[in-house]
C-alpha cells in the first residue's frame, strides 16, 4: 500500500512524504506505527492553497497529524485516507490567537461583569488552531492555576494551547515564584504578559520594573527554546511607548522581546508605534471593529505595509473572552463589548478590501505569529508543518478546520464541541 500511494503521488514541490511514508516501516515496531499513520490520512483535493504566499491550486496530503505532501495525488484504493474535495475553497494556515483572554476576562465594572470562559468551538470555528491564552485586569479572582488548566482543557479538545504568565499586575502572579521560573519550569508557559502600561488599570510598574520583566522574558526564552516574549498592554496613556523606546535605546534586551499590543486602540500611539517599529520589535494589532474614530486594524495592516515596514514583524490578535470597556474620565466603565476570535478573520477580509494582499494580512495571525512564538512547525501550509487547516469561502467564512489532522469544524459546523456546549 505504501509503494502504491507513493507510485501514483506525482509531487510538484520537494516534499518528505517518502520519509513520513517509509519511516514508520522499518524497525521492529514497524507494524504499530504503520497502522498509526494509516488511520489518520486526510486527502484535500483542489485547493486554492495560500502558504500564506499563494502555491496555487493543489492537493494537501494529511498523514498522522502532519502536512505530508502538497501537490497532486491520487487516493489509493482500500486506504483509510478519507478524501475532501475542495473544489477551489482557499486552504490556508490554521490561526494562531496570541492573544485571547479564554478562562474569561473582564470584571471592571465589578464581579457581574466578569466574563464566562470562552466555548472550544469559538475557537474553532474562527479558525483558530493555536490559542495562546492570558489573564487581564482581573488577577485576583482570576490566576495563573485556572489559566494553565484551562489551556490544558483546549489542549486535549484538540487544540494546541498555550500561555503566558502574569497579567496585568506588576510584580506579576505566577505559578513558581517568578515569571522566568514559570516559563522555564512549566511546560504551556512561553512568555510574561499581558503586562499593563501607560493605562489607569495598570500597577503603574516602573521603567525599571519593565526592563526587569523583559529580561525575565527573553533569559526564560533561552533557557527553553520557548518564545520568550514580554507581551505588553497598552492603555491610552500619554506615555505610550516610552518605556519601550527608553528601553530599546538603553538595555541589551532584544526588540523581539517586546509585543506590545492594542496598538490601534488610538491614532497617536499607532503613529509612535510606527515609528518604532525600524527598531526590530513586532506590532501587534487588536482586530475587534473599532469605536468611531479609532484605527481599524485592517487600515493599520495597509499603512504598515504600505510603509515600507518589515511585513513579517506585525501580528493580530483578538482578545478573544476580554472585556472591551469604554471609561469615562474618572476611570468608572460606561460601556462594554467582548472580545472574540471571529474577529480575526473578519480584520483580514477588511484589509483585503482596503488593497492589501490577502498573503499579507493572512501572513499576521498565521507565519508572523509563528516565528515570534518560535512555533516553527506551526503557521504555514508546508510539508512537515503540524497539519493544522483552515479551509475558506471566498468571503472568509469558515467551513473546515483541522488541528494537528483532526477536523474540528466541518461545512461550518463544530463537530467537536467541549463537554458543556450544546
Ligand atoms: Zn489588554
Amino acid at each position: 500500500m505504501v509503494l502504491s500511494i507513493l507510485a501514483t503521488a506525482s509531487l510538484r514541490m520537494e516534499s518528505p512524504c517518502r520519509r513520513a511514508l517509509s519511516r514508520p516501516f522499518e524497525g521492529a515496531n514497524a507494524g504499530v506505527a504503520g497502522l498509526a499513520l494509516m488511520t489518520s490520512g486526510l486527502l484535500l483535493r483542489n485547493a486554492d492553497v495560500w502558504a500564506p504566499e499563494p502555491l496555487g491550486t493543489n492537493d494537501v496530503l494529511i498523514l498522522g497529524g502532519v502536512i505530508a505532501g502538497i501537490g497532486s495525488f491520487d487516493a489509493p484504493a482500500g486506504w483509510p485516507i478519507e478524501v475532501i474535495d475542495l473544489a477551489g475553497a482557499i486552504l490556508a494556515p490554521g490561526l494562531i490567537d496570541a492573544h485571547t483572554h479564554l478562562t474569561g476576562g473582564g470584571g471592571e465594572s465589578g464581579p457581574e461583569t466578569k466574563v464566562p470562559a470562552v466555548p472550544f468551538s469559538a475557537f474553532t470555528t474562527a479558525g483558530v488552531t493555536t490559542a495562546i491564552g492570558l489573564l487581564g485586569t482581573d488577577c485576583r479572582t482570576r490566576g495563573m492555576a485556572e489559566l494553565l488548566a484551562g489551556a490544558r482543557a483546549l489542549e486535549r479538545l484538540g487544540l494546541t494551547a498555550l500561555c503566558y504568565t502574569g497579567g496585568y499586575e506588576v510584580p506579576p502572579v505566577t505559578l513558581t515564584g517568578s515569571a522566568r521560573g514559570d516559563i522555564v519550569h512549566v511546560d504551556r508557559i512561553v512568555g510574561i504578559g499581558e503586562t499593563a502600561i501607560s493605562d489607569h488599570r495598570s500597577s503603574q510598574p516602573t521603567y525599571d520594573e519593565i526592563v526587569r520583566l523583559a529580561s525575565d522574558a527573553h533569559v526564560g526564552g533561552l533557557l527553553t527554546g520557548k518564545a520568550g516574549v514580554l507581551h505588553l498592554h497598552l492603555g491610552d496613556g500619554e506615555r505610550g511607548l516610552a518605556y519601550v523606546r527608553r528601553a530599546l535605546a538603553e538595555t541589551e534586551v532584544p526588540a523581539r522581546v517586546f509585543h506590545p499590543t492594542h496598538l490601534n486602540r488610538n491614532a497617536r500611539l499607532w503613529s509612535e508605534a510606527l515609528h518604532l517599529s525600524p527598531r526590530g520589535l513586532t506590532l501587534d494589532l487588536t482586530a475587534f471593529p473599532p469605536d468611531p474614530g479609532e484605527p481599524d486594524a485592517a487600515e493599520c495592516i495597509a499603512e504598515y505595509l504600505a510603509g515600507g515596514n518589515d511585513p513579517e514583524r506585525l501580528t493580530m490578535s483578538s482578545d478573544g473572552g476580554g472585556c472591551l470597556p469604554v471609561f469615562d474620565r474618572d476611570g468608572v466603565m460606561t460601556h462594554m463589548d467582548v472580545g472574540a476570535s471571529a474577529s480575526l478573520l473578519q480584520a483580514v477580509g477588511r484589509a483585503r478590501a482596503n488593497g492589501v494582499s490577502f498573503m499579507g494580512a493572512l501572513a499576521t495571525v498565521t507565519s508572523n505569529v509563528a516565528r515570534l512564538f518560535r512555533l516553527h512547525d506551526r503557521g504555514q501550509i508546508a510539508p512537515g508543518s503540524r497539519a493544522d487547516v483552515v479551509v475558506l469561502e471566498s468571503d472568509l467564512r469558515v467551513r473546515t478546520t483541522i488541528a494537528n489532522g483532526r477536523v474540528l469544524v466541518r461545512d461550518g459546523v463544530a463537530v467537536v464541541k467541549g463537554p458543556f456546549e450544546r
